[in-house]
């Protein structure tokens, strides 16, 4: 993205496709990072990188507005990937606390266990139907998404970093060592938000559509 008219304001920052190997252009350190350690992700620098008119992506000038419009579908993206992890923690734990035995019984048939399953899964479910509705606005063709994607983005990846928490936590000391998956979840669940806009930008967002509404 770079800003192609600095008159024009929102309507004035331009998107372009690089090609590695274009003039000016190139990729500095591959970032070492908390979680989410399976995808790479590095810094890219521009200096002096002039660009053909062939390389703009969509009009000139809208790609500002044109990315606030694929935020609304990314951000469905980003609550299904938390949906899916916090399930994938609970279920850890739901199998964890069966095994696990304690005082002569699983640790499931305590009752604080139990009250922290419950409350797990029904935060999960809540997830998913907000990320569901908000799939099959976009599927129907509905382009007033931003108040429902954003809603369930920061639902979503919230209840998520609980849930992980939740789920290392019924490990016990299991849940801080590597040979579980739950350490892996704990560590990855927490990109969710702060990637593609963070909790308190999703905040902004959903109030300003509120407020637009009146
Ligand atoms: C692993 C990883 C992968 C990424 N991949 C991509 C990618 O592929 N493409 C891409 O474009 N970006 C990517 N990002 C960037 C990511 O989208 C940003 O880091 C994220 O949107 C937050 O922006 P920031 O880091 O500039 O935080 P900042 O804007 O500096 O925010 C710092 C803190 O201030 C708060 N804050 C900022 N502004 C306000 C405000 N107006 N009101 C209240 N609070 C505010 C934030 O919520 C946050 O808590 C990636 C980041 C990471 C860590």
């Amino acid at each position: 993205m770079a800003v192609t008219d600095r008159t024009a304001a929102h309507h004035g920052i331009s998107a372009f496709i690089i090609e590695p190997g274009s003039p000016g252009f190139s990729v500095g350190k591959k970032e070492n990072k908390l979680g989410m350690r399976a995808s790479a992700t590095g810094e890219v620098l521009f200096r002096n990188c002039r660009l053909p008119d062939s390389q703009l992506l969509g009009k000139p000038g809208e790609g500002f507005i044109d990315s606030l419009r694929i935020l609304d579908g990314g951000r469905i993206s980003i609550a299904a990937l938390s949906v899916g992890t916090a399930q994938g923690a609970f279920d850890a734990a739901l199998k964890y606390s069966k095994l696990r035995k304690q005082f002569g019984r699983p640790i499931s048939e305590f009752q604080a266990i139990q009250f922290k399953l419950a409350e797990m899964a029904t935060q999960i479910e809540a997830a998913r139907l907000m990320t569901l509705r908000a799939a099959s606005m976009k599927d129907q063709g509905q382009t007033r998404i931003t108040r429902e994607s954003a809603m369930a983005k920061l639902f979503s990846s919230e209840i998520a970093v609980r849930v992980c928490d939740d789920a290392l936590q019924i490990h016990g000391g299991y849940g801080f060592i590597k040979d579980y998956p739950v350490e892996k979840f704990y560590r990855d669940v927490k990109l969710l938000t702060i990637g593609e806009g963070t909790s308190e930008i999703q905040k902004l967002v959903i109030a300003r559509q509120l407020l637009k509404s009146q």
